[in-house]
């Protein structure tokens, strides 16, 4: 007769490592599966690697950077907040520090630092793991699951925890098995997306590749009329839009329809186009023997200038000539310079995967599935997932708290 585990845990990751803790802490005996070679391969590049693992501000800071199913997740954070988390690496003897935008690393700026208080942890609590294990089907017998693995090894559990993650980044271990074991039980999956990733152009951008504009606004138009816009860094790729807005911005539209749909740069936030037209009147006159070039290339990086001619089609006249239209027409371009959208990058490419395991079907209070006793979901293989700023781990640790302290029986 085989060993029937108290819990096991599917994917060695940073849910399915926190919960383990907590179950085993919890007195139960537990027992993790990961398929890759080691623990936490994901962990390992977050913040590049520097780990982001939390962002020590409020939970309402943290239910406001939440960007799907924000509501599913209040339990969880008021249960296992942003300063818990720090306190429990904190007391792991992990030190921590905060940097711009509340974002908490650990003070080497090692994210394996983080791992190894993770790993730490299993051990302190007698935490049984196995790698190169591949789950590759779950079922439910009575009140015992079944695991079945790619090794010929079947592991049996009285209470199973999926922390399997989503879909994206597949080098580091991501595999869809947490939404065939979720379908296999009835549950319902909302459709995994790329989110945190970067918008595809149709024009070509390989002469702007790796230009980072600040302080730029970049506003999404849909073909429904919608608008998303954010304020900060933009970076351009050979292909795409990326850097800190275009990423959180793919966030909110990946579920929309983007037939259509426009990426407007205003160059220039901070002035109206009355403002600029002031400005630009007296330059004009000022420097009236300067040629446009010259006169945009104070305006704009030398790069983009370049783009911005061969695009525009402008010619390099003496400010002196230009008219009021012509005028009018720069202004308009610096604050309405549009790309057509192609698609948002590969599901691969994107940092979370949006979409997953349906939080309906799932209790918010412990994680366990309303479909299946015993069984529950936790981390990014559910359809939650947030911005940038370390929100997407602290979902993956508040989960997991949950999980591990609401087993039963
Ligand atoms: C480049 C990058 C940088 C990031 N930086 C940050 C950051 O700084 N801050 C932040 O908050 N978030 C960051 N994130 C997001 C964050 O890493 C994830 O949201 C988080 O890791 C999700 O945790 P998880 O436990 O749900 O999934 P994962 O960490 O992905 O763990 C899932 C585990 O399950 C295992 N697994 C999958 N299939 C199987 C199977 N069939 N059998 C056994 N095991 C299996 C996988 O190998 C993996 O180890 C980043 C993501 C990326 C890609």
């Amino acid at each position: 007769m085989m060993d029937i585990y108290d819990c096991i845990i599917i994917g060695g990751g940073a849910s399915g490592m926190m919960a383990s803790i907590f179950s085993a802490k919890n007195g139960y005996n537990t027992l993790l599966l990961e398929h890759n070679e080691k623990l936490g391969k994901k962990l390992y590049i977050t913040g590049k690697g520097r780990c982001n693992l939390t962002n020590n501000s409020s939970i309402e800071n943290h239910l406001q950077n939440i960007v799907t199913n924000s509501k599913f997740m209040y339990s969880a954070l008021y249960n296992f907040p942003p300063n818990k988390v720090m306190e429990f690496f904190s007391d792991a003897g992990l030190r921590l520090k905060t940097e711009r935008g509340n974002r908490v690393f650990p003070s080497s700026d090692k994210s394996s630092d983080v791992i190894n208080t993770l790993i730490d942890q299993m051990y302190n609590y007698s935490v049984k793991y196995e790698l190169n294990t591949a789950v590759e089907r779950v079922e439910k017998i009575d009140k015992i699951f079944y695991i079945y693995c790619r090794n010929g090894i079947i592991y049996t559990t009285y209470r199973l925890i999926v922390a399997s993650g989503g879909v994206s980044y597949s080098g580091t271990g991501a595999t869809k098995i947490g939404y065939d074991i979720a379908r296999h039980f009835g549950h319902n999956i909302i459709r995994p997306k790329s989110a945190l990733c970067p918008i595809v152009l149709k024009e070509h951008t390989v002469a702007l590749n790796g230009l980072s504009l600040k302080n730029v606004r970049l506003t999404i138009i849909l073909n429904n009329g919608k608008e998303f816009s954010e304020f900060g860094e933009l970076l351009f790729t050979y292909t795409s839009l990326s850097g800190p807005i275009a990423l959180a911005l793919s966030s909110e539209i990946n579920k929309y329809s983007l037939n259509n749909a426009i990426a407007r740069i205003d160059f220039k936030p901070a002035l109206s186009y009355e403002e600029l037209d002031i400005k630009f009147q007296k330059e004009f006159k000022t420097f009236a023997k300067k040629d446009l070039r010259n006169y945009i290339k104070t305006l704009l990086p030398n790069k983009f200038c370049e783009y911005f001619f061969v695009r525009t089609g402008l010619k390099n006249e003496k400010l002196a000539d230009l008219t009021k239209e012509n005028r009018q027409h720069i202004i308009n371009l610096l604050k309405k310079f549009d790309f057509s959208i192609k698609s948002l990058d590969n599901i691969n490419v994107g940092i979370v995967t949006s979409g997953g395991v349906d939080v309906k079907e799932i209790n918010s209070k412990t994680c366990e599935s309303k479909l299946v006793e015993n069984l529950y979901f936790i981390g990014e293989v559910l359809d939650v997932d947030a911005l940038t700023g370390g929100y997407n781990l602290q979902i993956a640790w508040s989960t997991a708290y949950l999980a591990g302290n609401n087993l039963k029986g």
